[in-house]
């Protein structure tokens, strides 16, 4: 019996996971559940899975909310604050840890479950993206197992030797493939692009996600996020990792070896998929997802991505290129300009941009620990935070 803490419970990718665990009650209880301010959803899902624990992270203390959850929720003790995050992560009673809370919040907790040595289950890209070697070495220095739950490089690690075997192996690939949807505006005309809404960039054509990464498939920044993703989780070189448009999010990413031979992971676009895969490590387990019917799929197609449509890309392997903490800033600058472009603020075409400014005013060295990846983040939140009242408006 493995014991889970599901950090961004109330998310899609939290929801994702509760419903595969749920599948599998002989296998895993969950110890913890976490969100941000969506009190009630965390309370149904606690009267759902009746965890030891309840974190509202966007909380101050609150003691009738604690009884309503004592009650309702069967015993579940709730706790408040950032800091109870990092708590129930890092719990020895827990075993594996889900890490999907969106963007950089997720950071403090994600690390306190690699430290801990925990099972880390990885959806939260951003965290890994900020802070990679030091994230890295926690992991290497607790004996942390890390699985990646971001469809491609789940994919990636599916068409890879297994992890034991990978030493030197990894010279043997010659390319890995991260596929991309290329998002809700793959066709649409580029002029169309400046004046593009939130509910726009958020009806994506495959996945039903979150708002934040909803925008950055948009924009393909989560396809760059993804590339930083995969040369931190896989060390393979950032020359052998390319993009490669693929509409129909069937093939979720493919490994090329020097014989020629190119091996892809193909599912329907369903994230339970790659969550069972994680969950079960190294046995395959029900995900609930259905079956691939790949003659009623019919088509596969692929293509280049545009550069002059998708410019977020070549923004991160130039930060990825610069090293030091350059995706530290790429990510925060990214985070702060979707935030604004959700909120009505910006436009979609002025999000490179925000990023493009914030790179370049930045400094950016090798960040040696967290207090000094937070000091450039807060740096660049707040560079990008001007370029964004700059840009407010404005034509881009
Ligand atoms: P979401 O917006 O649906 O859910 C985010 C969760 O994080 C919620 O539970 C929310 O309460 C919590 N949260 C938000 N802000 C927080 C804060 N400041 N402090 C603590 N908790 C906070 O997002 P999602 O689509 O589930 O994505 C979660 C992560 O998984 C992201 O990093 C995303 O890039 C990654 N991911 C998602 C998908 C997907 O299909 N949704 C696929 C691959 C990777
Ligand atoms: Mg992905």
């Amino acid at each position: 019996m493995k014991r889970l803490t599901v950090l961004g419970a109330t998310g899609s990718i939290g929801r994702s996971t509760l419903d595969v665990v749920q599948r599998h009650p002989e296998r895993y209880r969950v110890f913890a559940l976490t969100a941000n301010g969506s009190t009630d959803d965390l309370l149904e899902l606690c009267a759902r899975h009746r965890p030891r624990y309840a974190v509202l992270s966007g909380q101050d203390e609150h003691s009738a909310l604690g009884r309503r959850f004592a009650q309702q929720a069967g015993g579940t003790t709730l706790l408040f604050g950032a800091g109870a995050l990092e708590a129930v992560a890092a719990d020895a009673e827990c075993d594996v840890v889900m890490a999907a809370i969106v963007g950089a919040a997720g950071l403090a907790p994600t690390l306190a479950a690699a430290r801990a040595g925990k099972q880390i289950l990885l959806a939260n890209k951003e965290a890994l993206v900020m802070a990679g070697e030091l994230f890295l070495r926690a992991v290497r220095e607790s004996g942390a197992i890390l699985l990646p739950i971001d469809s491609e490089h789940n994919a990636v690690f599916q068409c890879l030797p297994a992890p034991g075997e990978r030493a030197g192996a990894l010279d043997s690939v010659r390319r890995i493939l991260l596929t991309a949807s290329g998002g809700p505006f793959r066709a649409a005309p580029l002029e169309r692009l400046s004046t593009v809404t939130p509910e726009e960039a958020c009806a994506h054509p495959n996945w039903r996600m979150g708002r934040k990464i909803s925008v950055d498939s948009a924009t393909m920044m989560n396809k760059g996020l993804e590339v930083i993703e995969a040369q931190l989780m896989f060390g393979v070189p950032l020359e052998r990792i390319e993009v490669l448009v693929h509409p129909q999010s069937i093939v979720h990413s493919l490994v090329e070896y020097v014989d020629g031979s190119v091996i892809a992971q193909m599912s329907h676009p369903d994230m339970r998929i790659p969550i069972a895969h994680a969950l079960g490590y190294p046995e395959r387990i029900e995900s609930g997802a259905r079956a691939l019917d790949l003659g009623a799929v019919g088509q596969l197609s692929f293509e280049r991505p545009d550069s002059r449509r998708f410019p977020c890309l070549a923004l991160a392997y130039d930060a990825l290129r610069a090293g030091g903490s350059a995706p530290t800033v790429l990510n925060a600058a990214n985070e702060i300009a979707v935030h604004a472009f959700l909120g009505g603020r910006l436009r979609f075409t002025a999000i490179p941009l925000v990023i493009k400014e914030t790179l370049a005013a930045v400094p950016a060295p090798a960040a040696a620990d967290l207090a000094a990846v937070q000091a450039v983040d807060r740096r660049s939140r707040r560079v990008a935070g001007e370029a964004v009242e700059r840009l407010l408006g404005r034509a881009a």
